[in-house]
């Protein structure tokens, strides 16, 4: 894993290295891997922002995440950017203003580089969904990173970039964190704010960080979160000091495992090294209970219902009259919306806009949709329960680790079948957290997941800083 930013600031505070010449080394290299397909575009001008901060950091003055190197899924608003969600339909589309959490990054001294390659509008579970080509694994490059957010999970891996933003609707930040090899943390529901975001499923899309250590993503959600007059859904509770409490003891955590989890189609090997930390956990302390989730075999079919259903209703907008692709030599309206359409969007959303329009037709909405809100409800019960009696819950982040090209474009309820442990944390809108964990056979990383209650991110941080410390690979 790459070094830390934590480290990395002590050599930027003691002068042994300056923001600038981090920056231009950081572009140089990503440029060099560009095979990897991380990157959608590079920031040439950051070697500017990067001499700013080592003004600031000379005077004194410069914030709590000074020149961390960022880059950011380009599904996230930055002004004067091109902002194209991985889709042709927005190839040339620029974002006219920040996303909430880039003005935040930025009020702290960040300097970001680049926006990262990722699914069209984060559909996706393996990054092969993008409008410009997949993204490459850095651990095997015959496999896919993860998705929708590979290009995120990427770029950290490979280290051509300290931190990643990235979107998790249903796993995105997660499962390729698990793929890649490093820390990818999903927030509460509301915890961070999506002004500037671009919507696919609204009430499940969060923004998180992917870092290659705990305390790096703890410290980044220290400054995303918090409540925002732009974005209604933000909450009010008041932001924790994350990185103060993450290295508290284990003893005495409660920590549930879900059986259903660690039973049925979970390859051998990441099996074994789920169980090596749970005993590891054991060890110093925590206690170990079992739980019982027994809706999971329903998230997945809930999940596709109710995302698919907010996704064809967000995306009505790109219709070719306001902006993003517009087709040619139209004749009349309703043609120019068809043919904008059909040319600009990719397979994947044009399945996932056909399964929502149709769970919302009349007839069809109270068998598919409404059913599928009321699984909601139960899957979040599930876990209410859960928590009664245990603070965090354990398990793999993905069934198995990072799959071949091709393995599963021809089958999309493989694909989707990827996020069967990710997906019921957004139903629920719980935080969760994948921590690399070692590596299968094959050399492949393998995550762990924590799933912890609403607005306890601090609770999954310290069970993580605890297994990252701790395990042996
Ligand atoms: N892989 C899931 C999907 O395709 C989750 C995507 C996400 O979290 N953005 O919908």
């Amino acid at each position: 894993m790459p070094d830390t930013y934590q480290n990395f600031r002590k050599r930027l505070l003691n002068g042994e290295v300056t923001c600038k010449g981090v920056v231009e080394s950081y572009l140089k290299k990503a440029k060099s891997k560009a095979d990897l397909n991380a990157f959608l575009e590079l920031f040439e001008e950051s070697g500017e922002a990067a001499e700013q901060v080592d003004v600031k950091l000379r005077a004194g003055t410069a914030g709590k995440l000074a020149g961390m190197v960022i880059g950011v899924k380009d599904i996230i608003g930055i002004k004067g950017k091109r902002l194209t969600c991985g889709s042709r339909i927005l190839k040339n589309f620029i974002s006219p203003y920040d996303a909430t959490v880039i003005e935040r990054l930025r009020r702290e001294d960040v300097v970001i580089i680049g926006k990262t390659n990722m699914d069209e509008f984060a559909m996706g579970s393996s990054t092969e969904y993008s409008s410009f080509g997949p993204v490459l694994n850095p651990a095997d490059t015959s496999r896919v990173p993860g998705g929708s957010s590979g290009g995120s999970a990427a770029a950290v891996a490979a280290d051509l970039c300290q931190v990643a933003l990235g979107t998790d609707t249903g796993g995105s930040i997660r499962q390729p964190a698990s793929f890649c090899g490093v820390v990818g943390l999903k927030p509460t529901y509301g915890r961070v704010s999506r002004y500037g975001l671009v919507a696919f499923a609204s009430s499940f899309d969060v923004i998180g960080p992917f870092a290659s250590s705990v305390y790096d993503a703890a410290l980044v959600l220290e400054v995303l979160s918090g409540p925002d007059d732009r974005d209604s859904t933000c909450a009010a509770a008041p932001v924790p000091s994350y990185t103060s409490l993450i290295d508290r003891d284990v003893k005495g955590l409660r920590v549930g495992i879900a059986q259903e989890t660690l039973t049925s189609g979970i390859a051998d090997d990441v099996r074994q090294s789920i169980e090596k930390q749970i005993d590891s956990l054991r060890s110093a302390g925590a206690s170990i209970a079992e739980v019982s989730l027994p809706h999971l075999d329903y998230t997945i079919p809930a999940y596709y219902i109710l995302a698919t259903a907010e996704a064809s209703s967000n995306l009505e907008r790109y219709d070719g009259a306001r902006y993003g692709h517009r087709a040619k030599e139209v004749q009349e309206l309703e043609e120019m919306y068809v043919r904008s359409r059909t040319e600009g969007f990719g397979p994947e959303v044009k399945r996932r806009i056909m399964l929502g329009t149709f769970v919302l037709s009349a007839g069809y909405y109270d068998a598919y949709y409404r059913k599928a809100q009321k699984v909601r409800r139960l899957i979040k019960e599930d876990f209410d329960n859960a928590f009664k009696d245990v603070d965090v819950i354990l398990t793999p982040t993905a069934p198995t680790t990072a799959f071949r090209f091709g393995e599963k474009t021809s089958d999309p309820l493989q694909m989707y079948l990827s996020d069967i442990f990710t997906v019921s944390a957004n139903l629920a809108g719980i935080p969760g957290i994948s921590v690399p964990v070692g590596k299968d056979s094959e050399s492949l990383p393998i995550g762990l997941q924590l799933l912890g209650r609403q607005f306890e991110e601090e609770t999954i941080l310290t069970a993580a800083n605890f297994i990252e410390k701790t395990r042996k690979n």
